[in-house]
């Protein structure tokens, strides 16, 4: 049991050095690190979040703890730092991603200025996930200013390329493909309203249908014995596909929700007005639950389009990411719950949450991973992005005390 007098010295170590994570925290949204990139184009050549990384590591070694530099390439590390004993029982992942949404079109503010006005630190990546990365920070300094010594181990890890997708293999991935687990993992993604336990899964393809080119005003094919409008096929195909339902078992952590596949959010096809089109590419967007899988998704779609006399197309895949969830009853969750209700004095919802993140990769290397709570604000994703600094300042204090609660101190 962690007495209730530590509880209180971590709540004034936080407060008391909250100007300084403020700043550092504004000096991590200055940094520039928007990654406009989709999951194809991601280069282990382009230093998007190398600023970023720097900050974090030379602050975690001002404060004598040993982070370390790793990385596909020295342009992409992520940062990760040990803090604990070199024997240990439990242990615990802090999971962040260091790079940001690009700004959205239509910001009236500095995207990148970092200013602090009326309780408010504004720019992009200051609620997904700036905030959150100077919360483990400054969660980690309040215990050490508080002479906390762990008994379990405690992982931070700020990760490269998690924006184009959640399906990088630089970031995330890359640390679990380097033997670095732990019993459990919070991923600090904005909002305190939810502890968040699963994500949907999603599967992304090209549809690609081939047809016949031919002058329209060609003999043949007004007798049709030539050409075949690939535009007209797909259109048979977006009707195939319409309302096409995927089979799925209730899930716990997404009550009322079911899988659901768009189809086409994009397309294109044909080359002149007078030419019978060859080609229609369209894409294709998939939600899934947990125990859906792409592969089943594709099954189905080609089931129907099967029935599509004489169509010719091509399939490929863009991405797919597994939806995942854990149970509610994990220690991880109730330790979150409990300290909330105490800081902040209200009970977090506890379910799935939409988009998914780099958590996927963690529960499916069966490490128990809260895939989303952290500190409030707007406009992630959108425009004039904010976090709200009380709301930080609290979330920072419950991650210490949760760190503390979870690992256990020496005494
Ligand atoms: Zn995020």
């Amino acid at each position: 049991m962690i007495s209730s007098r530590l509880f209180q010295r971590i709540s004034a170590v936080v407060s008391k050095n909250f100007s300084e994570q403020t700043s550092f925290a504004s000096a991590l949204v200055r940094e520039d690190s928007e990654n406009p990139y989709t999951p194809e184009q991601s280069s282990p050549k382009t230093p998007i979040e190398l600023g970023v990384s720097e900050l974090i590591y030379e602050r975690l070694r001002s404060f004598g703890l040993p982070p370390r530099r790793l990385g596909v390439s020295k342009k992409r590390p992520n940062v990760v730092c040990y803090w604990g004993p070199r024997r240990f029982r439990k242990s615990m992942i802090l999971n962040g991603h260091m790079d940001t949404a690009p700004a959205g079109e239509g910001y009236t503010l500095d995207p990148h200025s970092g200013a602090v006005r009326d309780g408010k630190l504004y720019g992009v990546g200051a609620a997904d996930m700036k905030g959150a990365l100077s919360a483990y920070v400054y969660a980690v300094k309040a215990l050490l200013d508080s002479g906390v010594a762990l008994d379990g181990r405690l992982v931070l890890e700020f990760t490269v390329d998690e924006e184009p997708g959640g399906c990088s293999e630089f970031g995330t991935s890359y640390l679990l493909g380097q033997g670095i687990r732990a019993r459990v993992a919070i991923i600090g993604e904005p909002g305190t309203d939810t502890i968040s336990i699963g994500t949907r899964g999603g599967y992304r393809f090209k549809l690609t249908v081939f047809g016949e080119a031919i002058h329209t005003g060609r003999r043949a094919w007004e007798r049709k014995e030539m050409g075949r409008n690939a535009i007209l096929d797909m259109a048979r195909v977006i009707i195939a596909l319409e309302n096409l339902e995927i089979p799925f078992k209730p899930a716990r952590a997404f009550q009322r929700r079911s899988p659901v596949l768009t189809f086409p959010t994009k397309i294109s096809g044909g080359v002149s007005i007078s030419s019978v089109p060859d080609k229609c590419v369209a894409y294709g967007d998939v939600r899934l639950m947990p125990g859906n899988s792409d592969k089943q998704v594709k099954i189905w779609i080609r089931e129907k389009l099967a029935g599509i006399p004489g169509l010719r197309y091509e399939f490929e895949d863009l991405l797919f990411v597994p939806s995942v969830e854990i149970d509610r009853k994990e220690e991880i969750v109730e330790l979150l719950s409990t300290h909330t209700k105490e800081v902040l004095g209200f009970a977090p919802k506890i379910e799935g949450s939409g988009p998914w993140n780099d958590a996927w990769m963690l529960v499916t290397h069966d490490i128990p991973t809260v895939s989303g709570f952290g500190p409030d604000g707007e406009g992630h994703h959108g425009v004039n992005e904010w976090v709200d600094l009380e709301s930080l300042r609290k979330v920072t204090e419950i991650y210490a005390r949760v760190i503390v609660e979870y690992l256990g101190v020496r005494e």
